[in-house]
């Protein structure tokens, strides 16, 4: 096992494994491509090849330093991502240019992985550019984008580009079932992550997720009042609100066991800082991504009835609610104008999220205003 395996299929990903067991490593790198490309799956698997002690310059992907990279547990791999809409300048200056100019606590090399570093503002990647410029030999950073054109090109040109692709359907599938999963399991998570590999995965392998994902699935059957919108949403944030739980329970592991990894040796009190901070920006990330998953996966409920009522029914996502689609898609009441605009409202919702501190009043609204358009009273006959 590799820990490039799970990039198989990727040319632009065998490309970097090649240069990652050479010499040509650089300082610092930019892994652009769209969501579901392999992004962080790619960063990762570079973070384990450089501290791999068993298959240096590629990660055997079973030693305990490559076990604690992909399960972002390394003291030395740090994972930087945006707070709400950005990756603010202080992040870069308290938790990236300080740590980056320590050695590394266990292993070779320090390890920076920004996540949609064109989070950050002029001001946070201008801060960044000087640690750029004057890379320490034991330092790599990788940077992650979809959106280029929002990074400086002073940034850009510091770093060793590399763009992935999305993964194709079958490519998928054929992974997730080499991986264990059934052939219906992984069909029906390749429809419904887009091409996101990573998303697939979880989706297919991961119970938490199937389990929510009935749950984000049930909610179009049950709006039938403004009531029921309202306790639905209560629902959703819920269950958000679990899963930051859950996480919290996890980070109390994370720090038991840097405890036990670093004694009370050099460094000690930086490594716990910079953990709890890691922990507190994970904590209010998780929520974000929780509703915008619960609205991602309503959103393609409804544009799989307009898929449908178009005669396109292999085309449909949801594939294990088609039952479900084909009783919304024979609901007279619901004009497929309602249906558009109930999509877009999704979508709309799902890109100001991160910007908005008062999710659970959107969500309240959101469903609010999916009860008026698409009642689940107009589903005439369906028995459920
Ligand atoms: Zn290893």
């Amino acid at each position: 096992m590799s820990v490039w395996d799970r990039l198989k299929g990727s040319e632009a990903a065998a490309r970097l494994r090649v240069q990652m067991a050479g010499s040509e490593g650089a300082h610092s790198w930019l892994l652009l491509g769209p969501a579901g490309s392999g992004k962080a799956a790619a960063a990762m698997a570079m973070a384990a090849a450089l501290n791999c002690k068993v298959a240096p310059g590629e990660g055997c992907g079973d030693c305990r330093e490559c076990l604690r990279i992909l399960r972002h547990h390394h003291p030395d791999v740090h994972h930087i991502v945006p707070e709400g809409p950005l990756i603010p300048v202080g992040v870069v200056r308290e938790s990236v240019i300080p740590e980056a100019a320590r050695s590394p606590f266990e292993g070779p090399f320090k390890v920076f992985i920004i996540e949609e570093a064109d989070r950050m503002n002029d001001e946070a990647q201008n801060a960044l550019l000087k640690t750029l410029e004057e890379p320490q030999s034991d330092t790599v950073f990788i940077l992650l984008s979809e959106h280029e054109q929002e990074l400086l090109t002073t940034i850009y040109s510091r770093c060793r580009v590399v763009r992935l692709e999305p993964v194709p359907e079958e490519r998928i599938v054929e992974m997730l079932t080499d991986e264990g999963a059934s052939s219906t399991q992984a069909l029906l998570a390749a429809r419904v992550s887009d091409g996101d590999l990573e998303r697939a995965r979880t989706f297919a392998l991961e119970d938490a997720t199937s389990e929510r994902r009935r749950l984000w699935m049930s909610i179009p059957r049950r709006l039938a009042s403004p009531v029921d919108a309202l306790d639905s949403a209560a629902e959703v944030i819920a269950e958000a609100k679990e899963v930051v739980k859950r996480r919290e329970a996890y980070q109390k592991t994370e720090v038991t066991d840097l405890a036990e990894a670093m004694g009370e040796g050099r460094g000690t009190a930086t490594a716990r800082n910079a953990l709890a901070t890691r922990h507190k920006r994970e904590l209010r990330r998780v929520e974000e991504v929780i509703l915008g998953e619960a609205i991602q996966s309503i959103a393609s409920f409804y544009r799989d009835v307009l898929v449908i009522r178009a005669g396109g029914p292999e085309a449909v996502a949801n594939l294990d609610v088609i039952e479900e689609l084909e009783i919304w898609a024979g609901a007279t009441e619901v004009s497929d104008r309602a249906l558009v605009e109930i999509v877009d409202r999704c979508v709309a919702m799902r890109a100001t999220l991160i910007r908005n501190a008062n999710a659970p009043l959107q969500l309240e609204s959101l469903f609010l205003e999916i009860a008026r358009l698409a009642p689940a009273s107009a589903r005439v006959g369906s028995g459920w």
